[in-house]
């Protein structure tokens, strides 16, 4: 039975970040067809805001909360997440790292395939990732600058079915990600894991530095990234959106 934390309509997963990674390692050993998704408040706020994202959201196997906004959030609706943040670029990448030591009953690797950031972004984080983890077998990488329908679509999809790839990180951002997913997820059925990790293959590439572990001991990655990256403001002013909201729902119910 999975334990959930609903967070304003969010399903997410009560784990820790190692019960993660072992969940979604269960998965690939046994074959069964999993979705990760790692919404943080941003899409908490737009899922609240569209009900049909909520939906698509909520139907992933394992959803855990990337942000500290949505781990304050479980606080202050008195549901704590056991584990805090489970981040999905960490998340992504100590998966590698696992199953990167894992073979199938046959003895052959699991592969991996990376679908997003712009031309380049994709082999670049392959070959960082090898560098760090010899082991990962890689089954292929794509660009996520292609039409997410009709026939562009399909064959970005072929091109994945033909890699024979058992694990796909999709980082296309939020929520583009998780859209694709729930719409294709039928049409790679021998791809066991489908990851929706955002930004991480900018982060594995080094394109995009992540914060110094002080900002994110104190809860201050988004402060630090909206110093970076100031066009972010936009999308950031859900947070207080998010906030008032949350707190709102804890004293009234609605
Ligand atoms: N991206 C993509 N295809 C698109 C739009 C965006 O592959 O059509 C990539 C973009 O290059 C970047 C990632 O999606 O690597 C989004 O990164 P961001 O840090 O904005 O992730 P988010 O915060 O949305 O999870």
């Amino acid at each position: 039975m999975r334990k959930r934390i609903n967070i304003r309509g969010v399903e997410f997963d009560a784990v820790t970040f190692d019960e993660a990674v072992g969940r979604l390692t269960d998965a690939l050993v046994s074959g069964t067809q999993t979705a990760l998704y790692t919404p943080n408040s941003e899409i908490v706020q737009a899922c609240v805001e569209d009900p049909s994202l909520a939906e698509i959201v909520n139907s992933a196997e394992l959803i855990t909360p990337d942000g500290i906004g949505v781990v304050k959030a479980g606080r202050i609706l008195g549901t704590p997440f056991p584990g805090g943040r489970v981040a999905g670029f960490d998340l992504g990448r100590a998966l590698l790292e696992r199953i990167g030591g894992m073979k199938k009953p046959d003895g052959s690797p699991y592969r991996v395939y990376f679908l997003g950031g712009k031309p380049g972004v994709a082999e670049a984080a392959e070959e960082a990732i090898l560098r760090e983890f010899p082991d990962v077998t890689f089954a292929g990488c794509a660009d996520g600058y292609f039409k997410k329908e009709g026939e562009e679509n399909e064959a970005a999809i072929r091109r994945v079915n033909e890699s024979g790839a058992d694990v796909l990180f999709v980082c296309l951002g939020a929520p583009a990600q998780e859209k694709w997913i729930f719409s294709n997820r039928a049409k790679l059925p021998e791809v066991t894991l489908l990851l929706g990790l955002g930004g991480s293959l900018d982060g594995y590439a080094g394109i995009v530095k992540r914060a110094p572990k002080i900002f994110i001991k104190l809860g201050l990655e988004w402060f630090y990234r909206l110093c970076k990256e100031p066009w972010r403001i936009r999308r950031m002013m859900k947070l207080p959106v998010f906030y008032f909201g949350t707190w709102k729902y804890m004293l009234t119910g609605k």
